[in-house]
């Protein structure tokens, strides 16, 4: 049986101001709840050393990952590393979302609509 998506959330520590108006908890709740997801975590910031370990602990390959976070281009680049460690071709398995400025609902409803598309992919 095909695996479900993860959802992994970075949020720039908390405390940058493109993320003021989203409420972690209740999107996180939102897509592991609701969504057809196998879990969803979050990491205050994937981009940095500690960013790396806990992605190289725990990405797998074959499955498929949307992130929320930065400018998807920002994230390609940033998150190489261990994607590539890993053997996960990022372009093929992962679905970067950029959920900056934007409200809870905003999110919810992106991050919704990109767990919809990848169920119609299979
Ligand atoms: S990967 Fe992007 S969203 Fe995550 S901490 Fe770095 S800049 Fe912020």
């Amino acid at each position: 049986m095909k695996e479900k998506p993860r959802f992994i959330m970075c949020n720039c520590t908390g405390e940058c101001p493109g993320f003021k108006d989203m409420n972690f908890w209740k999107l996180l709740n939102f897509v592991r709840n609701e969504l057809d997801s196998e879990y969803a975590v979050i990491h205050p910031q994937l981009c940095v050393d500690d960013g790396d370990r806990f992605l190289e602990e725990v990405l797998k390959p074959g499955v498929t990952y949307v992130i929320g976070g930065c400018d998807p281009r920002m994230q390609k680049k940033m998150f190489r590393d261990p994607f590539e460690k890993k053997g996960i071709d990022f372009d093929k398995q992962v679905l970067a979302l950029d959920l900056r400025n934007m409200t809870t609902d905003e999110a919810m409803k992106k991050v919704k609509e990109a767990f919809e598309g990848l169920s119609q992919k299979t």
